[in-house]
Parts: C-alpha cells; sequence; structure tokens
C-alpha cells in the first residue's frame, strides 16, 4: 500500500531508497508462550542471533574507518566482552527452556538482571557501561526480529534510507562513516544538533514524523524529500517516476551553483560579504574547502568528545585544532569552546539535570569543570601557533561568565608562556549571542571582546521558549518571530557601534530566503554549514544593498506575521 507521511525537512534534496529500521528494539520486544515442540528451534534461533551479532561485531573492528574516534576499537572490544558474557549468551537458554518464552524475552529478562546489578555497583565508571549492555541487546534483538545491521536485499548502502525513532548527535557522528541515501526520524527539530549534523552529511533528511518508525517496514521502498518535509513510502510508478525527475533537476542545480565556488561573495552595489562554514570535526575541512569559504567560523569543538568512554587529553585536541588551522591555510578558524551539555552528553557523565537546555551547559560547565576547560584552552592557544585560531564563547549570559573565562584564559597564556611554548599572544576572543540576555545587554559583551557570533538555533530557543529538541514544539520555531528580529537587529547594530565584526552562525546564516534579510540587518559574515554555502552566495550576489535596507528595516517596525512574509517575499523578489 501506498501512503505519504509529513514532517519537517531539515536538510534538502530528493533520495529514493530502501528503508533500514534502526535502534529502539528493546522497547519493543514481544513476549510469547512456546509449545515444547518448538523450544529446541527457539534455542537455535536464539544461537544464531548471538553468532551473528559477534560477526558483525567482529567485522566492525576489523574494518574501522579512518578518521573514527580514536576510542571506537575499544568500544567493539568492549561489546564483544559484553556479549560473550555468560548473563546474555547463555542465561536466556536456560529461560527459553524453562519457562518456555521467546528468545527476545528472556533475553529482555536478562538484561534487567544485568542492569539491576550494575546499578549497585559503586564504580561510577562500571555503573555507566549500563548503556552498553543495551546496545549490545539491542544488537542481538535486531538480529532475532530480523533487523540486520547487514546491507539489506533491496540494495547497496548508498540507496538505503535509515528510519528510526530518534537518534542523538552522537549516533549520528557514527552514521558519517557510513553513506545512506537519507534519514527519517520520528522526533526532533529542525535545528537540533541531531538534525545539524544530517545536515553536515549533506543528505535529504526528515524529523518529527511520529509514526514513521512504526508505519515503515524493513526494505519497503521511500521516497524522501527533504525540502518538502515528505516522505512516500512504496510510491506507485508515476509517483517515482515524477521524483526522478525532480531529484535531477535538482542535481542539476547543485552542479551550477558549483561554479560560483570561486567567485567573490560581492553584493550588486559593490558590498563584501565574508561566507564562512561550520564544522563538527577535522575530516569536515575538505567539504569547507570545497564550497570555497572564506574559513571556519564555527568549529562545535564538543564533537571531538561524544561516542567515547574518556575525555581527549591536550594532545589528542591540539592535534585536532591544530589540523584544522593547517588544512585551512591561513583562512580564519573560529574554535568554540565546548558547548556540551543539554542534548549533547558525555557518555559517562550526564549532567542534564531536569531541564537540559536551561541547566550546566557549555560556558557553565566549562566554569564548573575549570580543569577540562584548562585542557581545552591550552591545546587551542598551542594550535593558534599553526595557523589563524580565534576562540568563541558559547552561551555567554552575565559579565561575570566573561571575566572569569578572561581569567581562566590568561591563566593559560600565563602558564605556556613560562614554559616556553608559543602560541598566538594576540588570539582573538569573541562570544556567541544566543540568550536573551546577552543580546539585550550587549554593549557590554561588544565592549570587552574582540567579535560577537549570534547563534539563532538557541536564541530562538530561548526567546521563544521551545525546546529545539522537541518535535511538539518544533511548528512554533520562528525565525521571523519580531522579538527574534529585534534581537539579532541590535546586536549587529551595536557591535557595528563598537567597531567589531559580528556573525550569525545559527541556521539562519544557511537559509537562503533569509539572506537577504540579514543582509538588510547590516549582517556582512555568515558561517553556515558548507552545503549551504553556495545557495547564499547566489542571492548575495543577486542583492542590492541599499533597496533591501530599507526593506528589513520596514520589518523591524511590523509586528504582524502576515505583514512580515509580505515584506520578506518583496525582499527576495
Ligand atoms: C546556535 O545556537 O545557533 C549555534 C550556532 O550553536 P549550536 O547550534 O551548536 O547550539
Ligand atoms: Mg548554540
Amino acid at each position: 500500500m501506498s501512503f505519504a507521511m509529513h514532517g519537517v525537512g531539515v536538510s534538502g534534496g530528493i533520495a529514493i531508497g530502501y528503508a533500514h529500521l534502526v535502534s529502539h528494539a528493546v522497547l519493543e520486544v514481544p513476549l510469547y508462550a512456546l509449545p515444547k515442540t518448538q523450544i529446541a528451534g527457539e534455542v537455535a534461533r536464539f544461537e544464531a542471533a548471538i553468532e551473528s551479532t559477534r560477526t558483525e561485531l567482529e567485522a566492525l573492528r576489523a574494518n574501522i574507518p579512518a578518521g573514527s574516534p580514536a576510542e571506537f576499537g575499544a568500544f567493539l572490544d568492549l561489546h564483544l566482552l559484553i556479549l560473550g558474557d555468560h548473563t546474555l549468551s547463555k542465561a536466556p537458554i536456560d529461560l527459553i527452556k524453562n519457562q518456555r518464552i521467546n528468545a527476545e524475552w528472556a533475553l529482555k529478562q536478562q538484561m534487567d538482571a544485568l542492569l539491576t546489578q550494575f546499578e549497585q555497583i559503586e564504580d561510577d565508571y562500571l555503573r555507566e557501561r549500563k548503556a552498553d549492555v543495551v546496545q549490545v541487546v539491542e544488537r542481538v534483538l535486531k538480529a532475532l526480529l530480523g533487523h540486520s545491521g547487514h546491507v539489506p536485499a533491496g540494495g547497496s548502502e548508498q540507496t538505503r534510507i535509515l528510519v528510526a525513532h530518534d537518534l542523538s548527535p552522537a549516533d549520528m557522528m557514527l552514521f558519517k562513516q557510513q553513506r545512506f541515501a537519507a534519514f527519517i526520524t520520528d522526533v526532533g527539530g529542525a535545528t537540533s544538533h541531531t538534525a545539524i549534523v544530517a545536515r553536515s552529511l549533506n543528505m535529504p533528511s526528515i524529523v518529527a514524523l511520529h509514526h514513521a518508525r512504526q508505519l515503515i517496514r524493513e526494505n519497503e521502498l521511500l521516497i524522501v524529500d527533504g525540502q518538502q518535509g515528505v516522505v512516500i513510502v512504496n510510491p506507485d510508478k508515476h509517483i517515482l517516476s515524477e521524483y526522478k525527475l525532480r531529484q535531477g533537476q535538482w542535481e542539476i542545480e547543485k552542479q551550477k551553483l558549483k561554479r560560483l565556488k570561486t567567485t567573490a561573495a560581492t553584493t550588486l552595489d559593490g558590498t563584501a560579504v565574508e561566507l564562512h562554514a561550520n564544522i563538527e570535526l577535522p575530516q569536515d575541512v575538505p567539504q569547507v574547502r570545497e564550497a570555497g569559504a572564506a574559513g571556519v567560523g564555527l568549529f562545535r569543538s564538543e564533537f571531538l568528545f561524544l561516542n567515547r568512554d574518556d575525555l581527549p587529553d591536550e594532545e589528542e585536541q591540539f592535534a585536532a585544532y591544530r589540523k584544522v588551522a593547517e588544512d585551512m591555510k591561513g583562512m580564519p578558524v573560529t574554535v568554540r569552546t565546548l558547548d556540551l551539555g543539554a542534548d549533547k552528553q558525555l557518555r559517562f557523565a550526564d549532567r542534564s539535570g531536569d531541564n537540559p537546555a536551561l541547566g550546566l551547559r557549555a560556558i557553565r560547565l566549562c566554569l564548573a569543570e575549570p580543569q577540562m576547560f584548562h585542557t581545552q584552552l591550552r591545546a587551542i592557544l598551542r594550535a593558534s601557533h599553526y595557523g589563524r585560531i580565534k576562540i568563541l564563547v558559547p552561551m555567554l549570559s552575565s559579565l561575570s561568565e566573561l571575566r572569569q573565562t578572561l581569567h581562566l584564559i590568561g591563566h593559560a597564556k600565563q602558564e605556556l608562556a613560562q614554559e616556553g611554548v608559543p602560541f598566538d599572544t594576540a588570539i582573538q576572543l569573541g562570544g556567541m549571542i544566543e540568550i536573551p540576555a546577552a543580546a539585550l545587554a550587549v554593549q557590554t559583551f561588544a565592549k570587552n571582546l574582540d567579535f560577537l557570533s549570534i547563534g539563532t538555533n538557541d536564541l530562538i530557543q530561548y526567546t521563544l521558549a521551545i525546546d529545539r529538541t522537541d518535535d511538539t514544539v518544533a511548528h512554533l520555531y520562528d525565525p521571523l518571530h519580531p522579538a527574534v528580529l529585534q534581537l539579532i537587529a541590535m546586536t549587529i547594530a551595536a557591535a557595528d557601534k563598537a567597531g567589531i565584526p559580528v556573525s550569525v552562525c545559527g541556521e539562519m546564516a544557511g537559509d537562503a530566503a533569509l539572506s537577504r534579510l540579514l543582509l538588510g540587518f547590516g549582517l556582512r559574515q555568515f558561517s553556515m554549514h558548507p552545503a549551504h554555502l553556495l545557495a547564499v552566495k547566489q542571492q548575495v550576489l543577486k542583492s542590492d544593498l541599499p533597496r533591501i535596507t530599507g526593506i528589513a528595516q520596514k520589518m523591524l517596525k511590523t509586528q504582524e506575521p502576515e505583514k512580515l512574509h509580505q515584506l520578506l517575499a518583496r525582499l527576495n523578489e
């Protein structure tokens, strides 16, 4: 049966491929009683699932892709060890025989027993291994339920479409190592970090589909239209050929844009605009170069800390920052200090609290963990000797946080100087304006910093009080809300007045429909995912600033949403 589902498109393009269901198997385990005659077969089925999971983990272990986090191998070893444990690989067999129950349920019971034992362990590290037990059990369950991790019969990896209930940003980083045609999830918001990483994978993706994981079956043919946020399940041949046509057109447009790679980003009236790129890992730099970016405007350094069981030490961080600085060949690289917390938690130390977005996140966490912050600051400063590095501090809300940060940077510099380690003594320090309080008190920040960067994802989240990871409020996300526009315009004007550069590095910067609006507010620096850079450049090239500025200023005096949309349409004519 063919049907369509609607969600929130987070990354454009059209993919046609076969569904591959992932994760959340643990929550979906059935229980049923078995007649005596089927017990032997059930035991054999369980043993086969354990064996196939072992083979799968060993194959992953033997083929770790280049550029994987250093801990990936150790993590797979641990999973093999857990799989081999008697509690999971042998004890369920007794349960199947004695209670005459299905293998999935027997395994789940054993998992629950094991997790209870873990709860009682004093050692924090061992207690935190609970998540690994669950992941291993999920793998076995998938084998039992027929969702193997192998390439399904329907096609190669390039034509696989990942269907998940939810994916964390850390999960998405692991998917960076495999090629999928698209990904779709039931939950999530358009500016969640999961969506942002999906965008960096440059493939069509849709979140907030609500029941995709339930309604779509393994290997079903899907069309994913990432722009419209539509998934078509089992399309008929007319729809399929229509979408193949659209897919071709999309590709042609993309190829056309590539011609703009070396064109200077200058408006019709001759104003130069700087277009920078956002990255998560050093491996993203080739894409940045490919897009012809003027620099890295946002390196989300916390991604170096995900998917591992320890903290990267100073040497490892230094190597990563230095590599980006060197690979960018003298172009500026803005390293944002750790923005851990909220939806980006360390595996071994979840500090999310009751209200993660309002909790110990970003600079707050760094100031609460000065040793971790000190290690990062030393690594960034050391790397600054090898390129043009700037430091950017996320989530500032008060001057006292900025003062403490300045003090800690001063201390790291002093230490390095005493040790005779070279670093850029004039390294620039910038602050992210992403909390309404910071935007309202922006003069103070502008006075004490070398540059500002507006994080519109969080600025919108905190101004409109909508959790960016929560799909139930995703429809309220509105970059054109008058309050948001005021805060952005105020920040740009304050930076101008203070004579310091300001950029926008949130998702708004990569939305070509909003480029002229931001130009009209006076913005001259944008930082976005590299995949969006050429489309934004196309807008810059066609923009006439005197005309745009008038309309943008009018938008600042407008409150009604309909009128704002009309003015935006005029701006984009
Ligand atoms: C933002 O909040 O707009 C931003 C760029 O930072 P992040 O998305 O990583 O929170
Ligand atoms: Mg942010």
